[in-house]
């Protein structure tokens, strides 16, 4: 099975991959943990181009879908094979929230790219980790310094928000939407039944 995990900055996506992770392995299941951008050593390199510089937004978006493609070819696609599980700190719905919500780059050139890298390939469950960006700022100011990415002024936020939570919307059969402003406690026992679940 292959799970996302997906949300904005600061909505607490990299506290819960360790305890879904932990969760699959206590069940015996073998676990691979990975992340885009990046996730093999040429999407590393990407990521830190993609991060780090300025660039036409197409360019980005296909850095982004050619960091995936080589994901896809090396990490993901060899497990699910092999019948392991596969996490991914996020896919594809990042690339449309953000690129395309954020950003503004046609939802339809981004739905050529996806049907291009991977026709057929979904996951099975995508976690949406939601909150305010409000929430998700003050978290990150309390964090860290930020990326080009999250120095992008609020309405960035709220756009890469919506469109994460639209595709929730359009695709009911695989996203859970975890309302992310509750104590961790509290998440990961909804986490611990979606999982059991699936
Ligand atoms: O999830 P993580 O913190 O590793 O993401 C790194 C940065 O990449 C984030 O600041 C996010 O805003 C940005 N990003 C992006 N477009 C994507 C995926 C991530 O701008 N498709």
């Amino acid at each position: 099975k292959f799970i996302t995990f997906e949300g904005i900055d600061g909505a607490g996506k990299s506290t819960h991959i360790p305890f879904v992770t932990q969760l699959l392995r206590d069940r015996g299941l073998t676990v691979v943990a990975t992340r885009e951008p990046g996730g093999t050593e040429l999407g590393e390199r990407l990521r830190e181009l993609v991060l780090h510089h300025k660039m036409h937004l197409e360019t980005e978006a296909l850095l982004m879908f050619a960091s995936r493609r080589e994901h896809l070819a090396q990490v993901i696609e060899p497990a699910l094979a092999r019948g392991d599980w596969v996490i991914s700190d996020r896919f594809t719905d990042a690339t449309f929230a953000y690129q395309g919500g954020g950003r503004k780059l046609a939802l339809d050139k981004l739905d050529r790219l996806e049907q291009w890298v991977h026709p057929h390939l979904q996951p099975d469950l995508t976690l949406l980790f939601d909150v305010p960006l409000e929430v998700a700022r003050a978290r990150l100011d309390a964090e860290r310094t930020l990326d080009k990415f999250e120095q992008e002024k609020a309405d960035f936020f709220a756009n890469t928000r919506a469109e994460y939570l639209r595709r929730a919307a359009q695709f009911p059969h695989r996203f859970r939407l975890i309302d992310s402003t509750r104590p961790i406690a509290v998440i990961q026992e909804d986490l611990r039944a979606i999982v059991a679940a699936l």
